[in-house]
C-alpha cells in the first residue's frame, strides 16, 4: 500500500525514509491508481525485469490517486520515470544496451571521467531517477548494469591520484547518476579528499567544486541541514538541478533552495538548472517559458536545454529533432526575458556543442542525412573535429 503524508507524519519530511519507501513494484501501482485499467501498467511490468523504476511517495502524491489513464498517460512525471512500451533497439539513435555513448579513453578509472581540459566529473552510477532518457541508462536504469558503470570505491584512491597527477585539471563535477543518494559521511569523505589534494604551497588544487544532481524532484527533503553544512563548509561553487517540467517546481523544491542559500549564506552556490528536452513533455514554448520563469523567479539559472541524446533505451520516443529545439529556442530568444533563456546544446559522446539558432545551419553545424536516408546532424566541435550526430525527423513546424 501506498502511504499517504497524514499516515506517515513527521517520517514523511525524512529523505531516507523517503527512499526506503518509494515504490518499485507494478502491483503498487496498479493498487494505487485505482481507475486506471491493470493491464495498463502490463506494459511497465514488461520491462521491469530488466530496467529499474521507482517513484517516491513524495512524487507519487502529485499526481491524483484518481486519475485516468488518459490524464496518466499524458502526466509529465509518469512519461519521464516509467519505461513504458518497448525498449527501442532498431534505428539509426537506437540502444544497443552494451554502449552508452561514451568514451572509455576518457576515463582513467571507473568512477573519473576527464571529459574537457580543465574539469572531470566523478560519476556515480546509482540514481533515484530512472529517467526513461537516461544518457547513463548502462548504470542507472538496467538491473544488470555493466561491471565498469558501477561506482567502485577501491578506484576512488586512484582517481585522486590522476586528480593529482594532472596540472590542467582545476574543477571536480560530482555527477550522475545521482551524487546525493550518498550518505552526508560518504559524501564529506569525497569533498575532503578532493580538498585533500595540495598544490605546492599548501593550498588546495583543486579551486571549483560543482554537484549535478535530479534530487529535488524526486525528494527535495535531501537538502538536509547536514548537508547544507558540507555545501558551505567545502565551498561549492555551483549546484545544478536536473528539472524538465514547470510541475516538478514544487513548494518543497521552493523551500529546499532556500534552505541552500540561507544555510550556506556567503558560500552558497550559484543554482542554475539543466533541463532536457523531451518529446510531449515540455516540447512546447509556453512550457518551457512556465518552466524557465519559475526557475527564475526563485533566482535559479535556466542553464542548457539539452537536446535528448541517441542510444538511450526510449530515445524514439521522447527525442524532438535537433530543428524542432531552435524553433522553440526562436520563440522564446528575446521574446521572453533573456537571462532566463538557457543555452540549447547537444550533448554529444565527443563534448557538448552550442546549437546555433538558424534553421538553415551554419558553414560549422549542418544538417544532412545518413547514407540509410536517417536525420543527421555534423558540426565541428570544441576540439576542432567534425563530428555526426544521429536526429529525428521534424515534428513541429
Ligand atoms: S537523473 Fe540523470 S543519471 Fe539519473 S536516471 Fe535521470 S538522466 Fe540518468
Amino acid at each position: 500500500m501506498v502511504l499517504t503524508r497524514k499516515q506517515v507524519g513527521n517520517d514523511w519530511d525524512s529523505w531516507t525514509w523517503q527512499q526506503q519507501n518509494a515504490v518499485r513494484d507494478v502491483n503498487e501501482l496498479r493498487e494505487h491508481f485505482a481507475n486506471v485499467p491493470a493491464q495498463f501498467f502490463d506494459k511497465i511490468n514488461a520491462n521491469s525485469s530488466r530496467l529499474k523504476f521507482q517513484i517516491t511517495p513524495y512524487m507519487l502524491e502529485k499526481i491524483p490517486a484518481t486519475i485516468s489513464q488518459e490524464d496518466l498517460e499524458k502526466n509529465p512525471w509518469f512519461l519521464q520515470f516509467f519505461p513504458l512500451g518497448e525498449v527501442y533497439t532498431q534505428g539509426a539513435d537506437a540502444y544497443n544496451g552494451t554502449d552508452n555513448w561514451e568514451n572509455g579513453p576518457e576515463f582513467p578509472t571507473s568512477n573519473l571521467h576527464h571529459k574537457y581540459t580543465n574539469r572531470a566529473l566523478v560519476r556515480f552510477r546509482n540514481c533515484l531517477s530512472y529517467c526513461n532518457f537516461c544518457f547513463e541508462a548502462l548504470g542507472t536504469l538496467e538491473k544488470n548494469p555493466s561491471p565498469f558503470k558501477i561506482f567502485k570505491w577501491d578506484d576512488w584512491q586512484r582517481s585522486l591520484e590522476y586528480l593529482a597527477q594532472r596540472p590542467e585539471i582545476e574543477e571536480v563535477i560530482l555527477s550522475g547518476g545521482e551524487p546525493l543518494l550518498l550518505s552526508d559521511s560518504k559524501l564529506e569523505q569525497i569533498l575532503s579528499d578532493i580538498d585533500g589534494i595540495k598544490k605546492k604551497d599548501g593550498t588546495s588544487k583543486i579551486r571549483f567544486k560543482r554537484i549535478h544532481t535530479r534530487v529535488m524532484t524526486h525528494n527535495p527533503y535531501r537538502i538536509t541541514d547536514e548537508l547544507v553544512r558540507l555545501v558551505s563548509q567545502y565551498r561549492i561553487n555551483e549546484m545544478a538541478l536536473h528539472i524538465a517540467h514547470p510541475s516538478e517546481v514544487t513548494q518543497e523544491v521552493v523551500e529546499s533552495i532556500g534552505k541552500i542559500r540561507d544555510g550556506a549564506g556567503r558560500y552558497s552556490p550559484m543554482i542554475v538548472a539543466h533541463t532536457p528536452l523531451l518529446r510531449g513533455i515540455n516540447d512546447r514554448a509556453e512550457i518551457l517559458w512556465e518552466l524557465f520563469g519559475k526557475l527564475y523567479e526563485n533566482n535559479v539559472k535556466p542553464y542548457y536545454l539539452l537536446h535528448t541524446m541517441p542510444h538511450t533505451p526510449f530515445a524514439n520516443q521522447q527525442r524532438v529533432s535537433v530543428r524542432d529545439g531552435v524553433r522553440l529556442m526562436k520563440q522564446l530568444k528575446r521574446h521572453k526575458s533573456n537571462i532566463a533563456i538557457p543555452e540549447y546544446v547537444i550533448v554529444h559522446y565527443d563534448g557538448k556543442q552550442t546549437v546555433p539558432l538558424e534553421l538553415a545551419g551554419t558553414p560549422e553545424f549542418q544538417y544532412t542525412q545518413d547514407s540509410g536516408g536517417n536525420p543527421l546532424v555534423k558540426f565541428r566541435n570544441w576540439r576542432e573535429k567534425w563530428v555526426e550526430y544521429p536526429d529525428v525527423r521534424d515534428s513541429l513546424s
